[in-house]
């Protein structure tokens, strides 16, 4: 098996081949910050971080560049609203949206670049486009003239005479349906110069521009939601090998997430945004682990329904895994002999619950890949997962199970493997089981949370200098708050003494 993807340029599946060997380059389009972003805009953040970690996972090197859409009508509009400088609302949404993106935990985008810092990339662009006959200037504004470029609609599957107007500026245009490279500033609106006077880029054109910058021509896969096939995505190709006729294809591989519907609606910003779907809201009553689980759950390319029952069920199962995870950690972390011991009953059920972890272990990447392989099928992949953790946790949760050495020695691969594939996801119950723990000390009041890592930092220290006094005290300490350290091969951990 070899990786496929569903490649919206040529409505099939295909063999994944980078164009770089060992190397794949991704852009994704990012938000236009203007508002907070709702969980609709969340799921291509967290399916293409998926694709990324997927591609690493594989053994790529990954550039992943996302952009932030900082100057726009949107923005300008909500700028007049509140009657700010549009850098006042530029500057609180897109701190929001750095937020969101650490309480999401996902930090695999190596580049996050602005419109506006890519002015000059983006009058250079431009003015390819117009030396090679495909753009004019109309009235200050440039535009870009649709029925020179024979190939356009070669993405969205339109015939030109099919398509709706394009809604930049009413007049002066040669056609309807041509749109803005760039726009003449009105008075009082933000504006840079240009060799066509003030005014600002267009929308479609800064995503060719940054694209160009950092990932060059022709790299390998360009993704966001299904609503940007038309006109935004159908634009950046046709503004790209305009300007770089002599290159040949814009982009290898288009990979475009469905919408989030709410009882059968896409949720659109058209209908303005209600407070339950805004993410930050969400991140409040439900983990990142829950929300990442909930949207990797359906394929990335099928709608996703949204309600606060499915985010609940999420949870759920979110928590089935977190219990196994931790009655795993609990099993291989024991060294207490004895009470292994006393559950010795040999057993022919053991023995086959051993064969059965064994087979597990030796199956479970496989399976794994081959569902991913498969146009990142994270839906298949998550049940295989969720197969496995039941199956595992049957075996352990079995009063005369044997813990001998081998299956402590299988279980902690096991819990390796099953929490590195569930990374790929984003998804870590390990860091949900110790986060759990630290807010039940933090609760139960035995010590301040916070204190835990730094004192057992402090004792490693100590105990690297052989300074054993030291380490004694901190560990007793910690001892009469209730907490219990274990030093294991790759470091020490801690539990709450029950
Ligand atoms: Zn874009």
């Amino acid at each position: 098996m070899a990786l496929k993807l569903h490649n919206t340029l040529s409505r099939k599946k295909e063999l994944f081949v980078s164009s770089e060997k060992n190397k794949v380059k991704m852009y994704v389009c990012g938000p236009t910050v203007y508002n907070y972003i709702s969980i609709g805009n969340a799921r291509p953040v967290i399916v293409f971080n998926m694709v990324r970690n997927y591609l690493k996972y594989l053994g790529y090197e990954v550039l992943f560049v996302q952009n932030i859409t900082d100057i726009e009508d949107k923005i300008i509009n909500k700028a007049n609203e509140e009657g700010v400088d549009y850098k006042i609302i530029t500057e609180r949404y897109i701190k929001a949206f750095l937020e969101d993106l650490n309480t999401l935990e996902i930090d695999s985008i190596d580049e996050i670049p602005f419109a506006t810092g890519m002015i000059n990339e983006i009058i250079d662009i431009i003015t390819r486009i117009i030396n090679n006959d495909y753009g004019y200037v109309a009235g200050g504004n440039v535009y870009f003239d649709v029925f020179k470029d024979k190939n356009y609609g070669k993405l969205s599957g339109q015939k030109i005479d099919e398509m709706k107007d394009s809604d930049d500026g009413e007049f002066e245009k040669r056609n309807k349906i041509d749109f803005a490279l760039w726009k003449k500033a009105k008075p009082g609106e933000p504006s840079w110069d240009s060799p066509w006077g003030r005014g600002r880029p267009g929308w479609h054109i800064e995503c060719s521009a940054m694209a160009y910058k950092y990932l060059g021509f022709g790299f390998d896969i360009h993704g966001g939601g299904i609503d940007l096939i038309f006109p935004h995505h159908e634009n950046e190709i046709a503004q790209s090998e305009a300007a770089f006729p002599e290159k040949g294809n814009f982009v290898k591989y288009w990979m475009h997430n469905g919408m989030i519907e709410v009882r059968e609606r896409k949720m659109s910003k058209s209908d303005g945004l209600q407070d339950d779907w805004i993410l930050k809201n969400l991140l409040k009553k439900f983990s990142a682990n829950v929300i990442k689980f909930y949207i990797l759950s359906t394929h990335y390319r099928s709608p996703l329904e949204f309600s606060g029952e499915k985010l609940e069920e999420s949870q759920k199962a979110f928590e089935k895994i977190t219990n196994t995870v931790r009655n795993i950690q609990f099993i291989i972390n024991k060294k207490d002999a004895e009470e292994r011991e006393s559950r010795i009953n040999n057993n022919l059920k053991s023995a086959e619950d051993k064969r059965k972890l064994k087979y597990l272990l030796k199956s479970i990447k496989a399976d794994f890949i081959s569902v991913m392989d498969d146009d990142f099928n994270s839906a298949g992949a998550i049940g295989i997962l969720f197969e496995a953790i039941k199956t595992v946790n049957g075996i352990i949760q079995a009063a005369d199970f044997i813990y001998d050495k081998e299956f402590i020695h299988d279980l902690n691969n096991f819990y390796n493997e099953i929490t590195g594939l569930y990374k790929i996801f984003g998804i870590d119950p390990a860091g949900a089981v110790k986060k759990d723990l630290i807010e039940h000390a933090a609760e139960t009041g035995s010590i301040e949370a916070s204190q835990i890592d730094k004192l057992i930092q402090e004792r490693n220290e100590a105990r690297s200098i052989k300074d054993f006094k030291k380490s004694d005290e901190i560990r007793s300490r910690l001892l009469k708050a209730g907490i219990i350290l274990e030093d294991r091969k790759d470091g020490t951990i801690w539990k709450i003494q029950k």
